[in-house]
């Protein structure tokens, strides 16, 4: 999503936030896991990079990228960009969910019927 407005220095900026879920495979069980995005970045839009040069020395929050405005906009790598940011590096559950009833699946797999019976009583 992104919305238009002004910065607090006057400045056309362009606010972009990205949130949704992506489905990445885990590293660690190999089964696929859910992440949940969000991020909102500010970019003011300068008219030419001296202007861009001169709006970043003005503000002094570097979470606000000053992009050229000419040089503009391809709004979809914009989005495509802030989505991969935000994506974690390596996918990983919190805690693997599957692991341990792929592990005790394939323990029964190995062992004869008679072993799993004596587990069980
Ligand atoms: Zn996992």
């Amino acid at each position: 999503m992104i919305e238009g407005g002004t910065s607090g220095l006057g400045f056309s900026q362009l606010t972009l936030s990205v949130s949704g879920s992506v489905s990445l495979l885990c590293q660690r069980c190999l089964t696929p896991c859910t992440f949940d995005i969000a991020s909102e970045s500010i970019l003011i839009l300068a008219k030419d990079d001296a202007h861009a040069d001169e709006i970043e020395a003005m503000q002094d929050d570097d979470t606000i990228d000053v992009i050229v405005g000419s040089k503009a906009l391809d709004l979809v790598a914009l989005i495509e960009d802030e989505a991969l940011l935000a994506m974690p590096l390596s996918a990983k559950h919190e805690v693997c969910p599957d692991v341990a009833a792929l592990d005790a699946l394939n323990g029964v797999k190995k062992s004869s019927p008679f072993d799993v019976l004596k587990r069980l009583s």
